[in-house]
């Protein structure tokens, strides 16, 4: 029996400690037979490392699936004996995390509507106590970073070591490509400020949808990622939760294969010479934008200057449409994005318009 704990013991180990790390498996646990067909079929293909399964489901509206509860556990045991695939469930309460431990679940995730609040996450942490156990933690439904920071400082102050990130989107109003936005710079200003924690993306709950699936994951990938979590289902038409979004294990088998896998390093020297030049070139044009960008706003007080000798207003709108103007046309010209000129010009305005706030009012 402990021979078997241990061994089990080192299958999750094994487990997080690789690259990538696929964890796949249904939003929901529906039946037992769903669990094991999934998990089974998943095995299958060779390429997932666990197995999740939503047992406890926060829904946005009531009167809608919220989850089979505890009964599911056993069929997640089940699961992980017969194929050997660790397993994961989200947990949102301190009695979550009891039920989820007695009954063996490998790693634990918070999940986003969870991570909005730090009561909750506190609630979890406290139950965690003494655990031994991962716990992964998805981005809160908002972009709002410090509550993320917050969750996971929450979890490691309850003496959890490895702790992991979901990247899966934020939520905003409106019909976008994406069920959830994902403002990847938030990601990877996480991944900046936990350096080496696991990051794993979820384009499930980013897409809503299959047909974008695959180049969120690529995305992912080429951004170095530590792996993916990505929902399956035997049925996904007629899965209970989360239908739109979800693909067979053997779809998902195939996206996996046609993935470019990436490697953050190379060895080959002829390679870092080529970058390394590259890069020089990079940093010699950054140096001087820089110096360009700060002649511009000095300019920029100089025209406050008059404005406030002048008494005229600091933003003329005629003048900023023509700025503008100008703008998009040479990008489209010389193959910048209106997107990125769009957000480049606002910052510049805004910079501009506080350096000439300054001196109208503060001289
Ligand atoms: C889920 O993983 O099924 C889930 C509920 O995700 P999120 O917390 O990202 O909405
Ligand atoms: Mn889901």
């Amino acid at each position: 029996m402990e021979n078997l704990a241990a061994s089990q013991k080192s299958a999750v180990q094994t487990a997080w400690g690789k690259r990538p790390l696929i964890i796949s498996g249904p939003c929901s646990a529906e039946t037992e037979e769903q669990v094991i067909e999934t998990a089974q079929r998943l095995a299958k293909t060779g390429m997932v490392n666990m197995l999740r399964a939503g047992i406890w489901k926060p829904r946005t509206k009531p009167g809608m699936f919220e989850g089979v509860g505890a009964k599911g556990l056993p069929w997640l045991q089940q699961a992980k004996k017969l194929t050997g695939l660790p397993t994961t469930v989200e947990v949102a309460t301190g009695k979550q995390v009891e039920d989820a431990l007695t009954f063996d679940v490998d790693v634990l995730w918070v999940g986003a509507r969870t991570t909005v609040n730090p009561f909750s996450v506190q609630e979890v942490a406290d139950a965690l106590r003494g655990a031994n156990v991962p716990v992964m933690i998805k981005n809160p439904i908002n972009p709002d970073i410090e509550l993320w920071q917050g969750a996971v400082e929450r979890i490691s102050r309850a003496g959890i070591k490895e702790i992991g990130l979901i990247h899966r989107g934020f939520s905003s109003y409106g019909n976008t490509e994406f069920r959830n936005a994902p403002m990847w710079h938030l990601a990877l200003e996480m991944k900046r400020r936990m350096p080496g924690m696991l990051m794993v993306n979820d384009p499930s709950h980013i897409c809503g949808r299959r047909d974008i699936l695959q180049s969120t994951a690529q995305r992912a990938i080429d951004l170095d990622f530590d792996g993916l979590m990505i929902e399956s289902h035997i049925d996904p038409d007629n899965a209970w939760s989360d239908a739109k979004q979800q693909i067979t294990p053997e779809r998902l088998g195939e996206m996996l294969e046609a993935i470019s896998w990436r490697n953050e390093h190379v060895p080959s020297p002829s390679f870092h010479a080529a970058l390394d030049k590259l890069r020089e070139q990079i940093n010699h044009i950054d140096d001087e934008l820089m110096q360009l960008i700060s002649q511009r706003m000095f300019i920029a007080e100089q025209i406050g200057t008059y404005k406030k000798n002048n008494n005229v207003t600091i933003f003329q709108q005629s003048r900023w449409n023509e700025v503008l103007e100008k703008a998009m046309a040479k990008a489209s010209r010389i193959g910048l994005s209106e997107e990125f000129i769009t957000r480049y010009m606002d910052a510049i305005h805004m910079e501009s318009i506080n350096r000439q706030n300054q001196i109208m009012n503060n001289d």
